[in-house]
């Protein structure tokens, strides 16, 4: 034992400065490291970066115009603008799962997001409307834990990012393929069908579902639109890791030029 701490004490001060001397060095964020961190040629005419540079002003200005219902919060710590949808946007229900619900939507704090963040779920609404979606299912938006650690204008703290777990549609999934007699819900636990962390989530290399089934391809078919789109720099599905294996992370990064979609 006695042994043993010695050994170790030096060798965490030595890890510890050392690490310091190393995140010092890199400028960009650790995630930029991913392969799948693109910078886009066009990063101006993105929407997210688009989104993430508005002003709070000018962003709910937009969400006006747009008619999203919603209505102010009070101020919420790290969250530049923060807001609570009212209603169904776009005939699209976003509800918290019985699983995060700790208190009901109207009061829930997970039920909180950014205005930047309100615009992009409005674009992701319009992806979904078309596919007959009538209710997405999430797990949170704005969550205090990370407030003060993790820097302004990122994920959850600054309710900047949603995880979304489950897509339901009425009737029949648009994507051509078998109809659905009535109401279908796809869980991104249950119909993913990973075949591994690490894959290729759009595109012409896409890693192939472990099952092809409806909810497989209705669920990458939204998410790659959603990535075409735009409106989220940061589009992680379980091929990204573990943690991810029950929902997607859709976050509006302000600060940033790269886009993450895996
Ligand atoms: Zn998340």
């Amino acid at each position: 034992m006695a042994a043993g701490r010695t050994w170790l004490v030096p060798a965490l001060a030595f890890g510890g400065v050392a690490a310091l001397a190393v995140s010092a060095m890199l400028p960009r964020p650790v995630e930029a490291k991913n392969r799948f961190a693109l910078e886009p040629p066009n990063v101006e005419q993105k929407r997210a970066y688009k989104y993430a540079a508005m002003s709070g002003a000018d962003c709910l200005k937009e969400l006006d115009r747009r008619k999203v219902p919603y209505k102010l919060e009070p101020p919420t710590k790290q969250v530049d603008t923060p807001l609570r949808f009212t209603g169904p946007i776009r005939g699209v229900a976003f509800k918290l799962t019985k699983r995060a619900e700790e208190n009901p939507d109207p009061v829930s704090p997970a039920a909180v997001a950014d205005c930047r963040l309100a615009l992009a779920i409005d674009d992701m609404a319009q992806v979904l409307a078309k596919r007959k979606v009538k209710t997405v299912e999430y797990l949170s938006m704005y969550r205090k834990r990370g407030v003060g650690f993790i820097r302004p204008g990122k994920r959850h703290p600054a309710g900047l990012a949603i995880d979304v777990a489950t897509i339901t549609t009425r009737g029949a999934p648009v994507d051509g393929t078998e109809p659905a007699p009535k109401d279908t819900t796809y869980s991104v636990y249950g119909d993913w069908h990973p075949s591994r962390v690490g894959g290729t989530t759009c595109g012409p290399k896409a890693t192939k579902p472990r099952k092809n089934t409806p909810g497989a391809r209705f669920l990458r078919d939204v998410v790659c639109e959603l990535a075409d789109q735009g409106s989220f720099n940061l589009l992680l599905t379980p091929h990204y890791d573990w943690g991810h294996r029950d929902h997607f992370h859709m976050e509006v990064r302000t600060g940033i030029r790269w886009f993450l979609i895996q």
